[in-house]
């Protein structure tokens, strides 16, 4: 068993809807659903599709590819872990599966540097044997 210290107030509380996109990311797999009914994917995972209402759900594991909808830079932060990973950059990641987005940190880059639109690649940074989390950093191009 790896060690990792994870604070206790940032351990996620895996729960079953959740059970397989917290397994993907242990593989450094990104797993999202996608209707069955309209064919658009979300996160974070539900019983529902968000965007039509539907049940019927199946897991895909998305290329971890997407780009920047919008973002915030925070500058202070008191509480540990995060004010030692200040300025820190928190986006909102339109995935390249058409119609998921998601909530995450933005790494190895400058603030001054991050625009809407620019082009991210998800990351997996272990925490436990049970999850990894996921961050997003620049693409890097061809
Ligand atoms: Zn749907």
């Amino acid at each position: 068993m790896t060690e990792f210290f994870v604070p206790k107030h940032i351990v996620p509380r895996i729960t079953p809807d959740a059970a397989e996109f917290f397994a993907g990311t242990v593989r450094e797999e990104l797993r999202i659903q996608q209707c069955d009914t309209c064919g658009l994917h979300h996160h974070y995972p539900r019983m529902l599709c968000p965007h039509c209402g539907a049940e019927t759900l199946h897991w895909v594991t998305a290329s971890g590819r997407g780009v920047v909808h919008s973002y915030t830079v925070i500058r202070q932060n008191g509480v540990p872990p995060f004010n030692e990973q200040l300025p820190m950059i928190v986006a909102l990641v339109d995935l390249e599966e058409p119609g998921a987005r998601m909530l995450a940190n933005l790494a190895r880059i400058e603030p001054e540097a991050v625009e809407v639109d620019l082009e991210v690649t998800a990351v997996f940074r272990p925490a436990s044997d049970e999850y990894s989390f996921v961050d997003f950093r620049p693409a890097v191009s061809a």
